[in-house]
């Protein structure tokens, strides 16, 4: 594929051409309702309808799961495609040539040594469903036996890797195919000059991406042996790397967005278990500790995890090494060990279905795991010090004030401290983990339902009155204001600037530059929903806004103050700083009052 340039105005041009009804269309079926189209939502699972499709601003926005957005995002959703290919897609549909960017001789060798060894991988891979449907094949007998279903071995591409040690490569070199690339895959190993096969007499599980390419093959061995591991994975390549792909999320994430979390396991036998026993909100690791990049995948259908990991020793720690980059995600992470150290698949034999998915839904948090089990250690008065600082940089990154307090509880009964104490510890901890400016809780990359008031109501004002931004400079309230907003306030201002409306893909891409997952959400409901222009009462609310967000950093100085105070550190200063500060909260307080 030609790489191309996508610019704002070929973005323009593409949308000026298609009408989204059409487009939605057809995937769901609309009924005219008023001035807009109404339909059932294809992103949650829903009775009544609830997705609106608003032909006048080309959007769109469900009422039920909130998803929302223009017919690029539409299209980037449905198909779950990246961004890029939805542009290329919606370019041929609308019959827009997209200008090509002029590639290197290096980058176009590139580009084709990817394409070819995703050709291998695709070849390899009906290799080995072939091979699993020759009559009478051990391996499907071995995986009927299993209980793995025809359905389930055709949705992952199961298959088979024979017993001969050059059944590959002789079909790889019967089709011409020079062996370099497969064996770069990992797929065929060569000693002195000699290849053979890495898979032998095993189940193939392909590994895709979540966009469908065949990155690697997983193979487990039928008949355990003493000289062969039980599990072995294509080794790094070009294509793959560990940690940055989840086993299964290509198949499931329509059910994990309906189920509203994610049931994460380590393997992929584990996940098809869980498939197999009709738990479809599933994703398989893959035997690494969750990465960020695992993380970013996720976070794209869902803001709930439930860990399902094996309940022995390693299990459990395998789940305390993923906690720290899930929990910095601002994802929701509860994880579930059960009794007798059942891994998920004697559960599913065990518990049932039924059973087993409503422990799941219930699981409880993982940092309730985490407490208990280190106070449960804990042998030495000196340890109880050094677990209560490991566990509040925990809870410092939890990003729900509720639940923060809540862990502050437990933690103040279990090392005795007061929640009090344990506060003041929090706020420095905070400081230190956040990048030096004084916000506490940045919104970035935070679900719509977690987005601060505040925020909201700013960014709604701002949208029915872009101009005000230039306020918040000239009248100097940036320094008062978190970094993200102000930077996209900021866009906001220099958009004004250049023309006097915004459209809704400006604002679309204002938020995208300031990383504000939530705000297609938001934006489209509000296009959707847009009440009378107030001007005096919107007004209001802008000056309201800017007072509370000074307000909010006055507050977070009287209580460093307070603390200062209580300390005798330079007390006289910070003292006279206090007043000062309470004087001008004070001062302040008034002005709320006409918000209301
Ligand atoms: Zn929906």
């Amino acid at each position: 594929m030609t790489p191309v340039k996508i610019t704002q105005d070929v973005i323009e041009e593409i949308k000026s051409r298609l009408d989204i009804v059409d487009v939605a269309s057809e995937r769901i079926s609309l009924k005219k309702t008023g001035s807009n189209y109404k339909g059932v939502c294809p992103f949650h699972s829903e009775k009544t309808p609830s997705f609106i499709v608003n032909p006048d601003k080309q959007i769109f926005h469900c009422f039920g799961c909130h998803v929302g957005g223009d017919v690029i995002s539409f299209v980037e959703k449905i198909e779950n495609i990246t961004f890029y290919e939805a542009i290329i897609k919606l370019a041929e549909l609308a019959g827009v040539t997209l200008p090509t960017v002029e590639t290197s001789y290096e980058e176009k060798k590139l580009q084709d040594k990817k394409q070819q060894l995703l050709n291998i991988n695709i070849i390899a891979r009906d290799h080995y469903i072939s091979r699993l449907r020759t009559p009478g094949n051990k391996a499907h007998k071995y995986a009927t036996l299993r209980g793995i279903s025809e359905e389930i071995m055709s949705t992952f591409s199961i298959g088979y890797a024979p017993e001969e040690w050059d059944s590959l490569s002789t079909m790889l070199t019967k089709k011409g195919l020079p062996l370099g690339n497969a064996v770069s895959l990992g797929l065929i190993k060569e000693t002195n000059g000699k290849y053979y096969d890495t898979f032998r007499d095993r189940l193939m599980f392909p590994i895709l991406n979540h966009r469908g390419d065949v990155l690697a093959f997983g193979g487990r061995i039928l008949e355990p042996k003493e000289d062969a591991p039980k599990y072995i994975n294509s080794r790094e390549s070009e294509l793959y790397k560990k940690g940055e792909v989840l086993y299964g999320l290509y198949q499931t994430n329509k059910y994990i967005r309906d189920m509203g979390y994610a049931v994460v396991v380590e393997g992929y036998m584990d996940f098809i278990s869980l498939y197999q026993a009709g738990i479809k909100n599933a994703v398989a690791t893959l035997g690494t500790a969750f990465t960020d990049r695992q993380v970013g995948l996720i976070k794209r259908y869902t803001d709930r995890i439930v860990l399902f990991y094996d309940s022995d020793d390693a299990g459990i720690n395998a789940a305390k090494r993923s906690f720290l980059p899930l929990l910095e995600s601002g994802l929701k992470v509860d994880a579930l060990f059960l009794e007798d150290q059942m891994d998920p698949d004697d559960a599913v034999q065990k518990l049932g279905k039924e059973e087993l998915e409503n422990r799941l839904k219930k699981a409880k948090p993982l940092i309730g795991k985490i407490i208990s089990d280190k106070f449960s250690e804990q042998h030495r008065t000196d340890d109880l010090a050094k677990i209560t600082k490991e566990i509040l940089g925990y809870l410092a990154l939890i990003p729900d004030n509720v639940s923060r307090t809540f862990w502050l509880k437990e933690l103040s009964i279990r090392s005795g401290l007061s929640t009090k104490e344990l506060s003041g510890l929090l706020v420095n901890y905070a400081r230190a983990s956040k990048q030096g400016n004084n916000t506490t809780v940045t919104t970035k990359n935070t679900s719509y339902s977690k987005v601060k008031p505040l925020y909201k109501n700013l960014i709604k004002t701002l949208f029915m009155i872009p101009q005000l931004s230039a306020r918040v400079f000239d009248e100097g309230w940036d320094e008062y204001i978190p970094e993200d907003i102000r930077g996209f306030i900021s866009k906001v201002k220099a958009l004004v600037e250049q023309r006097e409306t915004l459209t809704i893909s400006d604002w679309l891409y204002v938020s995208n530059e300031a990383g504000f997952d939530w705000f297609e959400s938001f934006l489209t409901k509000e296009f959707i929903d847009k009440k009378e222009n107030d001007g005096m009462n919107l007004e209001r609310e802008f000056s309201g806004c800017m007072v509370r967000f000074k307000m909010l950093q006055l507050e977070r100085k009287r209580m460093d103050n307070l603390r200062k105070i209580k300390e005798g550190e330079n007390s006289e200063n910070a003292l006279r700083e206090y007043k000062a500060i309470v004087q001008e909260i004070n001062r302040l307080k008034p002005m709320l009052g006409v918000l209301e």
